[in-house]
C-alpha cells in the first residue's frame, strides 16, 4: 500500500510540476524529491489543510523544471567521453553511479589493475587537488570525490591482489587521532580524508587517543607525520603533554596541530617549546592541512618552511611577552567588591512549576529540525557564510546548496528510518549565593544543601568601571530574603550516530559519516534550545508570553541564559560533574563523561539555566593566582590539579 502510495503521489507532484506526460524513465526517488515541495504537495492530495493550493502555488516557481533534484537533472552526455575523462569527471563532480563501471572498462583495458589507480584515478585526484588548492572546490566537494576514488579503489583492490602488484606509493604516512578525554572528529575526519585524496596515507587511531598509544603506533607504523585534534580546553594541555613525550623519547618528525581551541598562539607559546626536535606547525583548518603536510614531507620546501613557522611562533612568543603584565589584574578581593549588583529588595525571583528532574526519553526528531541554527553545518564542512544569505555567494554558493541538499535527505533518513535517538533532561532546584562565588544548590524540599557549584570571577582591569562579572551574582544572596532558582539540563541526539557514521566508513562512504555527525551535532544544539524554549513558557514560565521567530531563539534574544561548563562564562569543566550529579544525567539520558570531561556522545549539550533578566554571557578571562587559590580551596581541590583544570585562564606560570 505504502509502495502505491507513493507511486500516485509521485504522479500527483509530477503532473503538478509540469502538467505533462509522466516519463516512467525519469522517476524519482520519493524520498529525493525536497522535504518543502512534498509536504506541500502532499497537503493538496491528502486534503490536509484549506489553503494548499495557494500554498503550493507560491512555491511552484521555485520548483520550476522537472522537480526532481540535481543530480537526476543532470546531462549525461559526458557518459560518452573516453573513460578516463568520465573517471575525472565522476571525481570532480563526486558522482558514484558509474564509477565500478568505469573502472572496470578501465581495468580491462589496462595492462595490470594497478594502472588504473596510479593513471586515471591519480589522474583525476590531481585534477580534483588544484581545484581545491585554486579554491575552485571545497571540503565537501572534496571529500565526496574522495568517495568516488574509494568505491573504486575497493573495486580495484581483489584485482590488484590476485595479480600482487605493490600499491602505489604514498607521498607519506600521517597519523590522525583526537587526543586523550577528547571525542570530537569532525574535523580531524575531514582531514584525513583530503589528506588521502592527495594521497596520503593516514592512520587514523580514532578518538579519546592517550599519548602511549599514539606514539607507539608512530613508531610501529613509521609515520612521517603526527596530526593531534581536539575540540575542548582539556585538550590543549594533552597535546602539550604528547608534544613533550615526543621530546623524551626523540622523536624527529613533525606534529600538526588543529581543532577549534587551538590556536597559533597556544601551539607557540606552550606547545612548540617543548618539542624542539622537529617542526610544530599550528593548522588552522581543515582546507589548510594539504598544504603543510605537503611541504612538511617535501626535502626541498620543508627547510623553509619549517624556518619560516618557527620564526612566526618566535614572534609570537615575544608579543606575548611584551603584552604580559600590561593588562593588570586587581586583586581577588577587590574584584568580588566591584561584583555586579541587583536590587534584590525590589525583584522576586520566577519560580518553576516543579522542582527536581524530568527526563524525556526518545525525543521526536522531527520536532527538533525546524529549530536547526545552520550557519554552523556549513563551518564544519570548511564553508564560511551566513545561512541562508550562503547560497547566494558567488564562491561558495553552488557547494552550500549541494551540500545543504545532501544534509535534507540524510536529516529525512535519520528521521524516517530512526537512526538516531534523542533524550534529555532538565532540573531546577532551590539555589543561593553563598560568599563570593559560590551557589548553593538545595534539594526540592529546600532543607537541605545538595551540592554547590562554583564559579569564577572577571580579574582584569577595566578601563571603565564595569562590574567584574561572575555568574554567582545572578543568583539571590542568602540574606536577601528571597528565594530564587537555578535550572539544569542535559540532552543528546547523538545516540546511534558513532555506529551508523562506522558503517559508513566500512562502505567507503566517509562523505555520509561525517555528514552523520555534523547533523547530529545541528541536532542536539537545536535540542537545547528547543528544551529552553519549553522551560521559559512552560516549565520556568517566566517568559510565557515569548514569541520569538528562529533568527531571534538563534540570536538568544530571549531572557536568561544557558551557561555550559567550559564555556567563557564559567571555563571549569569540572562544574560538569556536579551538574550531571545533580541531573543524574548519565544514567537518564545515557551521556558518559570522558575523564577530560567530554561528553559522550559528541553530540551532546549541557549547562545551568538563569533566569535573572540582567544575566548574559561574559568572559571570564584571565584570572590570578589568588583567585585560583581560593576555588581550590573551596572545591576541596589540590592547587596543581586545579590549575590543570583551568590552565587557559592562568594570568602565571604555575
Ligand atoms: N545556535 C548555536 C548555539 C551554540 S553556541 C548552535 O546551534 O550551534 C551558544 C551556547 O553556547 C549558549 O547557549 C551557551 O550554552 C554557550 N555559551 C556561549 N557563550 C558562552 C559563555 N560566554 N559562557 C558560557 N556559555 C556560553
Amino acid at each position: 500500500r505504502e509502495a502505491i502510495h507513493s507511486v500516485f503521489l509521485y504522479h500527483a507532484i509530477k503532473a503538478g510540476m509540469d502538467m505533462g506526460i509522466v516519463n516512467a524513465s525519469q522517476l524519482a526517488i520519493y524520498d529525493d524529491l525536497p522535504k518543502e515541495l512534498r509536504d506541500h504537495v502532499e497537503d493538496v492530495i491528502l486534503n490536509r489543510r484549506d489553503d494548499s493550493t495557494e500554498r503550493l502555488l507560491n512555491i511552484a516557481d521555485k520548483y520550476r523544471g522537472d522537480g526532481s533534484t540535481a543530480e537526476n537533472k543532470e546531462d549525461l552526455t559526458w557518459r560518452e567521453w573516453p573513460v578516463e575523462k568520465r573517471i575525472e569527471h565522476a571525481l570532480v563532480k563526486g558522482i558514484s553511479t558509474y564509477i565500478e563501471e568505469d573502472a572496470e572498462i578501465a581495468r580491462a583495458a589496462a595492462v595490470k589493475p594497478i594502472d588504473v589507480i596510479e593513471g586515471a584515478l591519480m589522474d583525476g585526484m590531481n585534477v580534483v587537488g588544484d581545484l581545491f588548492g585554486d579554491g575552485k572546490m571545497f571540503l565537501p566537494q572534496v571529500v565526496k570525490s574522495a568517495r568516488v576514488m574509494k568505491q573504486a579503489v575497493a573495486y580495484l583492490n581483489p584485482f590488484i591482489e590476485a595479480s600482487k602488484a605493490v600499491g602505489a606509493k604514498a607521498n607519506g604516512k600521517v597519523l590522525m587521532a583526537t587526543v586523550k578525554g577528547d571525542v570530537h572528529d569532525i574535523g580531524k575526519n575531514i582531514v584525513g580524508v583530503v589528506l588521502q585524496c592527495n594521497n596520503f596515507e593516514v592512520v587514523d587511531l580514532g578518538v579519546m587517543v592517550s599519548c602511549d598509544k599514539i606514539l607507539e603506533a608512530a613508531k610501529r607504523e613509521k609515520v612521517d607525520i603526527i596530526g593531534l585534534s581536539g575540540l575542548i580546553t582539556p585538550s590543549l594541555d594533552e597535546m602539550v603533554h604528547v608534544a613533550s613525550e615526543m621530546q623524551r623519547q626523540g622523536f624527529t618528525i613533525p606534529l600538526m596541530i588543529g581543532g577549534a581551541t587551538t590556536s597559533k598562539a597556544h601551539t607557540a607559546v606552550k606547545i612548540e617549546p617543548k618539542y624542539q626536535n622537529d617542526a610544530v606547525v599550528y593548522v588552522p583548518d581543515a582546507s589548510r592541512s594539504v598544504a603543510v603536510a605537503t611541504q612538511l614531507i617535501s626535502e626541498d620546501m620543508k627547510v623553509d618552511f619549517v624556518a619560516e613557522r618557527k620564526d612566526e611562533y618566535e614572534r609570537v612568543r615575544a608579543r606575548r611577552a611584551g603584552s604580559q603584565g600590561k593588562k593588570r589584574l586587581l586583586t581577588y578581593p577587590m574584584a568580588c567588591a566591584n561584583a555586579f549588583v541587583t536590587d534584590w529588595a525590589n525583584y522576586t525571583p520566577p519560580a518553576p512549576t516543579f522542582l527536581g528532574t524530568r527526563t524525556f526519553e526518545d525525543y521526536p526528531l522531527e520536532t527538533l529540525r525546524e529549530t536547526i541554527d545552520w550557519t554552523p553545518f556549513f563551518i564544519s564542512w570548511g564553508l564560511a557564510g551566513k545561512y541562508p544569505k550562503i547560497f547566494d555567494d558567488e564562491t561558495v554558493g553552488e557547494a552550500a546548496r549541494n551540500l545543504f541538499d545532501d544534509g535534507q535527505r540524510m536529516l529525512d533518513r535519520l528521521i524516517n528510518e530512526k537512526l538516531l535517538k534523542a533524550n534529555g533532561i532538565i532540573g531546577f532546584w532551590p539555589a543561593q549565593r553563598s560568599g563570593a562565588d559560590d551557589i548553593t544548590v538545595m534539594n526540592p524540599d529546600g532543607s537541605a544543601p545538595l551540592e554547590v557549584l562554583h564559579q569564577l570571577r572577571q580579574q582584569a582591569q577595566k578601563p571603565d568601571d564595569k562590574p567584574h562579572m561572575s555568574l554567582a551574582d545572578y543568583i539571590a544572596p542568602a540574606d536577601s530574603g528571597k528565594t530564587d532558582y537555578i535550572g539544569g539540563f542535559a540532552v543528546t541526539t547523538g545516540l546511534g550516530a558513532d555506529e551508523l557514521a562506522e558503517k559508513f566508513v566500512a562502505a567507503n562512504d566517509d562523505y555520509s559519516a561525517i555528514m552523520v555527525k555534523a547533523l547530529a551535532d545541528r541536532l542536539a544544539e537545536s535540542f537545547a534550545e528547543h528544551l529552553h524554549l519549553r522551560v521559559r513558557k512552560e516549565y520556568w514560565p517566566y517568559a510565557s508570553d515569548e514569541n520569538l521567530s528562529n533568527e531571534e531563539l538563534i540570536k538568544e534574544k530571549y531572557r536568561g541564559i544557558r551557561p555550559a561548563p567550559g564555556y567563557p562564562a564559567c571555563p571549569d569543566h569540572t562544574e560538569k560533574e556536579t551538574l550531571f550529579r545533580l541531573l543524574n544525567a548519565t544514567s537518564e539520558t545515557g551521556i558518559i563523561l570522558t575523564e577530560h570531561l567530554a561528553m559522550h556522545p559528541a553530540a551532546a549539550v549541557s549547562g545551568f539555566y538563569y533566569s535573572h533578566p540582567e544575566s548574559r554571557y561574559f568572559a571570564v578571562g584571565k584570572i590570578g593566582k589568588d583567585q585560583v587559590e581560593d576555588i581550590a580551596a573551596r572545591k576541596g581541590m589540590e592547587m596543581k590539579t586545579m590549575e590543570r583544570w583551568l590552565s587557559p585562564n592562568l594570568d602565571y606560570d604555575p
